[in-house]
C-alpha cells in the first residue's frame, strides 16, 4: 500500500467514527471507509473511497463502520481541537517544517508558536475552508500530513501519529461540511467588516500590515485579499490595549502580552490611527464616566458642527464635543508652517470622551461644561448664514469646507466689541484672566490675542489665573500651550516638567483647619496643575487659598487623636485619618486636613508627594505607601551633603540614593539610635539654620536635616517612634541586624557569657516585680538596655526572656500551625513516620514561618545547644530544655491542653529541631564556621583566663565592649592583662553580627567627645583599669566601642603623610599645675621631631630650649576635645601622660589640648602622632 489518500470536500460525506481507535485498526487494516451522508435524507447514499490497493467494499475481512447519528456527537469532540502539529512554513509551503501550537474552535483555525504564545500566527475563518486531504504514506512513521485548502491558499499540516491525523481532519472536515454560508454569501472581512478604520500600517521591524479596527476589535493581516477574506494574522481585543505616541508619528499599542510599535504613512494618519484606537479602546471598555459629565450642558448632546447625534469627541482646546466624522476633520486641520507655537500643530485637539486617561481632569470636564457647544457656536458661527450649516449627509468635502472656514479661517466667528489692536486685546486678555471671565477669555484668545505677553510682574495669563485660584480660564489657557513662558518655546526640559506637574490631578472633600488649627470645616479641594487649591463647595469659583507646588517641603499622615500634638488638642473633631503639609509658605505655615478613610489619605498624599518630589521619581512614588515623605539632606560619614527624596513607611525609611539611581532602605527596628548630633556638622545649604540628625545602624551613620527646623523635629520624631515601638508580636520587635528581636539577642547572650554553667538556670525563676521591670524597659527601648553582669542576675534575665515570649500575642511557632506541629510530634512519637518524612515536615513548618520567627528560632535553638554542651553543670538536658520552653513557644488557648501528652509532644518538636538543627537550618559552611569561631574565640579567652602558670586569676576582667555607640548592643567579654584588641574584636564581630567590614575598637570619652582607636596589639585590660582612677565625670562615660574601621581611621590614613614635617603654631589647652584653666589665646609652636613632642613660646624661639616636651611613647592620644573648652576651635587633639589623671571636679579638663580650626590640621597631626606610636602601621 503506497498511499492512503482520504479525500473530505463539500461533496463527500462523512460519518462519525466512536472512536479513532476504530478507524485506525481499519485504516491499517487496509481496508475501505464508508461515509455517509448525514445530511442527506437518503441514507442509502453510500460510497466508497478505495484504498490504494483497490480492496473491495465487500471485502467480508472489513469491520463494517458503525454510524453514529450526528445527535449523539459530543460538539467539544467533534467542534473543537487543540494540539500541537507541524506546519510547512511560507505561503507556498516550501519554507520547512516548524511545530506550531494550532487550535480549532468549531468557527476558525487559529496557529501560535507554542501554547503559551497569545499571539496567533495566523487565523484561518472557517467559511474559507474548502476541504481538507490527507497525504499519508505507507512508509510514513514520525509525520502524518494533511492539507487543509482554502479559497486562496493550502495549508500544509502533520501530525506525529496517524490517529491524530485522522482526528485532526475528520474534526475539521465535519464543520465544513455543516457550513452554510448566509444567503448572498459572508461579508467582506466577515465580522470586520465596514471597519471604523482600515489601511495599511508598518509594523515597526516587520512588514506593512494591512490594519482593520472595528468595534472593540483590531486586526491585521497580510494584505487587503486576506481581510476580505476575513483571515488575519493576529486579533487584538482592545479591551486588554493601551495605545500611546512614541515619537514623531509612531504609535505603540500594547497589551499586557506583547507590544506592537506602528508606523502609519503619514503623521497626519498617525493621528487619525490613535483616534480610531483610541474609540475602539473606549468602545471595548464601554466607560461612559466622562461622556455622562461632559453632557451636563444639554448643547453638548449633538455634535457642534454638523449636530450629529451621541458625538462622543471632543476638541480639548476650543472646548467643544463632535461626532467622530467632524472629530477626524478637526485632528487634519494643522497650522500652516512657522505660525504654530510649537505646542501641537493642530488647531483642535481632539480626544475621546470614552477614553478614561489623565487629560480629562477634574478642572477640563468643568470647562468642557462650561463653554459647551452652545457658547462656543455663539462664538464661532455667530455669521454664519444658515444655508452654509452643515448636517449628518453632508459630504466629507462640505464637511471639510466649513470646519476649516469656521475655525482656521475664523470667517463666522463674533468679533463685536473686540478691538483690533493687538496691544489691547493682550491686556485684556490679562485683565479677563485676573476676573476668570472664561468666555471673554476664550474669544480675545481665539481672535489673537498674545498668551506670552506679561503684566509688569512678567506673569501671563496662565499664571495670573493659577494664582487668582481662576480654574476654568487657567485650565483653558493651559490647553491652548499658555503653561509656558515664551522664553520656552521650545519643548524644553522646563515645559515637559511642567507638564507632568499638570498631570497630577485629584479632587473631593476634605476637613480642614485655619492655621490656627481649631476648628475643622469641610472644603472643597482640588489637586491640580501643580498646586493644591482649596474652595467653600465644589460649585465656588473662586479658591481660598492656593499651595503652590514649590514651596511643598513635606507631608506627614497624622492622627488627631495622637496627644504628643500638642497644637491640635483644642480641635473641635478628630479625625483618626488626617495629615499635615508642610511648606514654607509665609511663616512656613503648615495645612492639617483630615480624609475620612485610609485609602482617601493614601491617595491624597501620594498626590501632594507627586506634586514636589524629584519628576524621574514620579512614577515610583504613585506605587508607594508612606507616612512621611518629603525632600531632604541627607550625607553618610563620608560623602557630602546631597537634597533628595525620602520616605518613611512604618519602620522603613528609605531615600533615593542618587549616585547608586535608587532607593536605600533602612529598617528603623535596626537602627541604634536618632538624635540631633553637633551643630557643626549641619547642613548650610538648608532654608533654615538648624541641627541635623544622627541616625546610627549598624554599621553605617546617617546625616539627615530638613529645609526647616520643624521637619527635621518632625523626622526626629516619627522616627524615635518608629524605633521604639515594640508591640506584641516578634516583628515589631527592635531587630539586631540578623533579624532577631534585640531583646533576645541580649538575654541570650548574657546568659550564654554568665550563666551557661549555672545550675537551674531557666527553671528557677527570679523575681517576679524585677522581671517585669526589665521586660517593660526591653519593651521601651531594646536598644537602651544594657545588662550587665552585677546588676542583672542571670535567672532574671532567663525569666524575663520567657516572659517576653508568653507575653508574645502569637508563639514563635504559631498558634495557625499548631495542630501541624502536634500532630506530626504524635506520629513521631508513636513511630508513625519516616525518619526521612519527619525532617522533610519539619523543614517544611520551619520554612512557613515569617522572617523573624524563623531566624529567631535558629537563634534560640543554637542557644539550646550550647546550654545542653553544659548540661553536666546546669542540668539541662535536652529534655528538661523541652520542658521548659515547650508551653513558652508553643503556648496554646486552652489551659487544658497543658496535659502531660501535649507536654510530651512538645518536647519532641524541641528535641528534634535542636537534634536536627544544622540540617533543618541549612546552615551553610561560612553559618558553621562562624559560630565554630563564636565558640573557639570564647574557648581561647576561657583558657587564657584559666591557665593559671600565666595569669593570676583575679586579675581577669569584664569588660563592656559597646557596638558602634553606647546606646547600642553591648556584650561582656573577659579578659586579662594578655588579651589583645584583635583577640576581643575577633570574638566580638561574630556576635555583633560585624563580619562585612573591618573594624576597630575604640576608646570613646566624654559622650563621643574624644576617641582613641586603639592598634590590635593594644591591652584592652590595661585601657579599662587605667580608668578606675578617674574622677566619676570622666570615668562614667568611658566606654569602650567596636566601630566599622573606615569612620575615623581611614580618614586618619588617608591625611598620613611621613614627609611632611609636623611644625606650626596651635593653641594649647591644659590644666595648670595650680589647678586653673590656661585658656585664650595660648598659642606656641609645636614641632613633632624623633619622637618628641615639644612646644616653644613662638616659631623663632624654636630651635632653642622648649617650654615643655614629651616623649611620644608616653603618651594617651585622643582625637577630639573635652566639650567644656570648645570655643572657637572646632577640631582638637587631646593627650594625657601615661598615668596621668585628667582632670579634677574642680578644674574639669580633659588633659593636654591642641585646637585646630581646620580638620585636615588636626587629622595629620593626629595621625603624625599616632605613627610614631605605631611604626608598623596606623591600619592594622
Ligand atoms: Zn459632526
Amino acid at each position: 500500500m503506497a498511499i492512503l489518500s482520504l479525500q473530505f470536500c463539500h461533496q463527500t460525506t462523512v460519518m462519525d467514527y466512536d472512536d479513532s481507535e476504530h478507524l485506525y485498526a481499519n485504516v491499517g487494516s487496509g481496508g475501505k471507509l464508508l461515509f455517509c451522508d448525514y445530511s442527506s435524507e437518503d441514507s442509502s447514499d453510500e460510497r466508497s473511497i478505495d484504498s490504494m490497493d483497490n480492496g473491495s467494499l465487500n471485502n467480508p475481512a472489513m469491520s463494517p463502520v458503525e454510524i453514529v447519528p450526528i445527535g449523539q456527537v459530543t460538539p467539544q469532540r467533534k467542534n473543537e481541537k487543540s494540539g500541537y502539529l507541524f506546519k510547512q512554513g511560507g505561503v507556498k509551503a516550501n519554507k520547512g517544517w516548524r511545530k506550531r501550537w494550532v487550535v480549532f474552535t468549531g468557527n476558525s483555525l487559529r496557529y501560535y508558536d507554542s501554547r503559551k504564545s497569545q499571539v496567533s500566527k495566523r487565523i484561518v475563518p472557517l467559511s474559507c475552508m474548502e476541504k481538507v486531504e490527507t497525504l499519508v504514506k505507507d512508509s510514513d512513521k514520525d509525520k502524518f500530513k494533511f492539507n487543509l485548502h482554502t479559497t486562496n491558499r493550502v495549508f500544509q499540516f502533520a501530525a506525529d501519529s496517524l490517529q491524530e491525523c485522522t482526528l485532526w481532519c475528520s474534526t475539521l472536515m465535519e464543520c465544513i461540511l455543516k457550513y452554510k454560508a448566509p444567503p448572498g454569501g459572508e461579508p467582506e472581512g466577515l465580522d470586520m467588516n465596514e471597519p471604523d478604520k482600515q489601511g495599511y500600517i508598518k509594523f515597526e521591524r516587520r512588514n506593512n500590515y494591512f490594519v482593520a479596527v472595528k468595534q472593540g476589535k483590531m486586526c491585521y493581516y497580510h494584505s487587503e485579499q486576506d481581510f476580505k477574506q476575513g483571515s488575519p494574522i493576529n486579533e487584538i481585543d482592545m479591551k486588554l490595549a493601551n495605545v500611546k505616541e512614541i515619537g514623531k508619528g509612531k504609535l505603540q499599542l500594547s497589551t499586557h502580552y506583547s507590544h506592537f510599535l506602528l508606523i502609519p504613512e503619514s503623521y497626519s494618519e498617525c493621528v487619525l490611527w490613535k483616534m480610531a484606537f483610541e474609540e475602539s479602546i473606549a468602545d471595548a471598555l464601554g466607560d461612559n464616566t466622562i461622556l455622562d459629565q461632559v453632557m451636563g450642558n444639554p448643547s453638548n448632546r449633538v455634535c457642534a458642527d454638523c449636530s450629529a447625534e451621541d458625538p462622543h469627541w471632543a476638541s480639548i482646546n476650543i472646548g467643544i464635543v463632535l461626532c467622530k466624522k467632524c472629530a477626524d476633520l478637526h485632528s487634519g486641520m494643522i497650522l500652516p508652517a512657522g505660525i504654530h507655537r510649537n505646542f501641537e500643530h493642530s488647531i483642535s485637539r481632539v480626544k475621546s470622551l470614552r477614553m478614561d486617561t489623565k487629560i480629562w481632569t477634574p478642572s477640563l470636564i468643568e470647562m468642557m461644561k462650561a463653554i459647551g457647544n452652545g457658547n462656543a457656536n455663539d462664538f464661532w458661527q455667530h455669521e454664519l448664514p444658515p444655508d452654509k450649516r452643515i448636517n449628518t449627509d453632508t459630504s466629507a468635502a462640505q464637511r471639510m469646507a466649513l470646519i476649516e472656514n469656521k475655525y482656521k479661517a475664523k470667517l463666522y466667528c463674533d468679533r463685536s466689541g473686540i478691538s483690533d489692536n493687538q496691544k489691547v486685546l493682550n491686556e485684556k486678555l490679562l485683565e479677563f484672566s485676573v476676573r476668570g471671565d472664561l468666555l471673554q477669555t476664550m474669544k480675545v484668545t481665539f481672535l489673537g490675542a498674545n498668551m506670552y505677553y506679561t503684566n509688569s510682574e512678567g506673569e501671563n495669563a496662565y499664571r495670573i489665573a493659577k494664582r487668582m485660584g481662576q480654574r476654568l480660564t487657567m485650565e483653558f489657557l493651559f490647553q491652548n500651550g499658555g503653561e509656558r513662558s515664551s522664553s520656552s518655546f521650545n519643548d524644553s526640559d522646563e515645559g515637559q516638567v511642567s507638564r507632568l506637574r499638570a498631570e497630577v490631578c485629584l479632587d473631593g472633600y476634605l476637613q480642614k483647619t485655619g492655621s490656627n488649627k481649631k476648628d475643622f470645616r469641610k472644603r472643597w479641594c482640588v489637586i491640580e496643575h501643580g498646586c493644591l487649591r482649596y474652595f467653600l463647595s465644589q460649585t465656588s469659583s473662586g479658591a481660598k487659598d492656593s499651595v503652590d507646588n514649590d514651596i511643598m517641603m513635606c507631608v506627614q499622615a497624622v492622627s488627631t487623636y495622637d496627644k504628643s500634638l500638642s497644637n491640635v488638642r483644642n480641635l473641635n473633631k478628630r479625625y483618626p485619618e488626617a495629615f499635615e503639609l508642610s511648606t514654607c509658605k509665609k511663616d512656613n505655615r503648615e495645612y492639617l486636613f483630615a480624609a475620612s478613610t485610609p485609602q482617601e489619605r493614601k491617595s491624597w498624599m501620594v498626590a501632594l508627594a507627586k506634586l514636589f518630589c524629584p519628576v524621574s521619581l514620579m512614577a515610583d512614588i504613585g506605587q508607594c505607601e508612606f507616612n512621611l515623605a518629603g525632600n531632604f539632606y541627607i550625607k553618610d560619614v563620608l560623602s557630602s551633603w546631597e537634597k533628595t527624596w525620602l520616605m518613611i513607611n512604618n519602620r522603613i525609611l528609605e531615600y533615593f540614593d542618587k549616585n547608586k539611581q535608587e532607593f536605600c532602605k533602612v529598617d528603623l527596628r535596626k537602627a541604634l539610635n536618632i538624635k540631633y548630633s553637633e551643630s557643626t556638622l549641619a547642613c548650610t545649604t538648608c532654608l533654615e539654620v538648624g541641627k541635623c540628625l544622627a541616625l546610627d545602624v549598624y554599621g553605617k551613620s546617617l546625616y539627615i536635616q530638613a529645609d526647616l527646623a520643624r521637619d527635621t523635629e518632625r523626622l526626629l520624631n516619627v522616627c524615635s517612634k518608629a524605633m521604639k515601638t515594640g508591640g506584641d508580636t516578634l516583628e515589631d520587635q527592635n531587630l539586631s541586624p540578623s533579624n532577631v528581636p534585640v531583646i533576645i539577642e541580649k538575654c541570650v547572650c548574657f546568659i550564654e557569657d554568665y550563666g551557661i554553667q549555672e545550675e537551674g538556670i531557666y527553671r528557677l525563676s527570679g523575681v517576679k516585680s524585677k522581671v517585669q521591670a526589665l521586660l517593660d524597659r526591653f519593651m521601651a527601648d531594646a536598644h537602651s538596655v544594657v545588662l550587665q553582669q552585677g546588676v542583672n542576675q542571670v535567672h532574671e534575665v532567663a525569666a524575663c526572656l520567657k516572659l517576653f515570649f508568653r507575653s508574645l500575642k502569637d508563639p514563635l511557632l504559631m498558634s495557625t500551625k499548631h495542630q501541624l506541629w502536634i500532630d506530626n510530634a504524635d506520629d513521631i512519637m508513636y513511630g508513625r513516620m519516616d525518619p526521612q518524612v519527619k525532617l522533610e515536615w519539619y523543614q517544611f513548618l520551619i520554612r512557613e514561618l515569617p522572617p523573624v520567627n524563623y531566624s529567631t528560632l535558629k537563634r534560640l535553638i543554637h542557644h539550646f545547644n550550647r546550654l545542653a554542651r553544659y548540661s553536666a553543670q546546669n542540668k539541662m538536658t535536652e529534655k528538661n530544655i523541652a520542658i521548659a520552653f515547650g508551653p513558652t513557644l508553643m503556648q496554646t488557648e486552652s489551659e487544658s491542653e497543658v496535659n502531660s501528652l501535649h507536654v510530651q509532644l512538645q518536647m519532641v518538636v524541641i528535641g528534634d529541631i535542636m537534634k536536627h538543627h544544622q540540617k533543618l537550618f541549612k546552615l551553610g559552611e561560612d553559618e558553621k564556621l562562624m559560630q565554630e569561631k563564636v565558640d573557639e574565640g570564647k574557648k581561647i579567652l576561657d583558657g587564657i583566663i584559666t591557665t593559671k602558670e600565666n595569669v593570676d586569676v583575679n586579675d581577669s576582667l569584664k569588660i563592656s565592649v559597646f557596638f558602634l555607640s553606647r546606646s547600642g548592643n553591648c556584650y561582656n567579654p573577659e579578659v586579662n592583662i594578655h588579651t589583645t584588641v584583635k583577640q576581643v574584636i575577633d570574638q566580638l564581630k561574630y556576635r555583633f553580627n560585624a563580619t562585612h567590614e573591618e573594624y576597630s575598637l575604640h576608646e570613646v570619652l566624654c559622650d563621643g567627645a574624644l576617641e582613641r582607636p586603639l592598634h590590635d596589639t593594644d591591652h584592652p585590660h590595661a585601657v579599662v583599669k587605667a580608668w578606675w582612677d578617674w574622677p566619676d565625670c570622666y570615668r562614667k562615660q568611658a566606654c569602650l566601642c567596636l566601630k566599622p574601621t573606615p569612620d575615623l581611621m581611614l580618614k586618619l590614613s588617608n591625611m598620613y603623610d611621613p614627609s611632611r614635617a609636623l611644625f606650626s603654631e596651635i593653641r594649647l589647652i591644659e590644666k595648670k599645675q595650680t589647678g586653673l584653666l590656661i585658656s585664650k589665646s595660648n598659642k606656641y609652636a609645636f614641632q613633632f621631631q624623633q619622637s618628641r613632642l615639644s612646644y616653644f613660646k613662638d616659631a623663632k624661639s624654636a630651635g632653642g630650649s622648649p617650654i615643655g616636651s614629651w616623649n611620644i611613647e608616653d603618651l594617651v592620644i585622643y582625637y577630639g576635645m573635652d566639650p567644656i573648652i570648645r570655643k572657637g576651635d572646632k577640631y582638637g587633639v587631646t593627650f594625657l601622660k601615661v598615668g596621668e589623671t585628667p582632670g579634677s571636679k574642680e578644674t574639669p579638663v580633659f588633659g593636654h589640648t591642641l585646637c585646630f580650626s581646620s580638620e585636615n590640621d588636626s587629622l595629620s597631626w593626629m595621625a603624625g602622632l599616632l605613627a610614631a606610636q605605631h611604626p608598623e602601621g596606623l591600619l592594622p
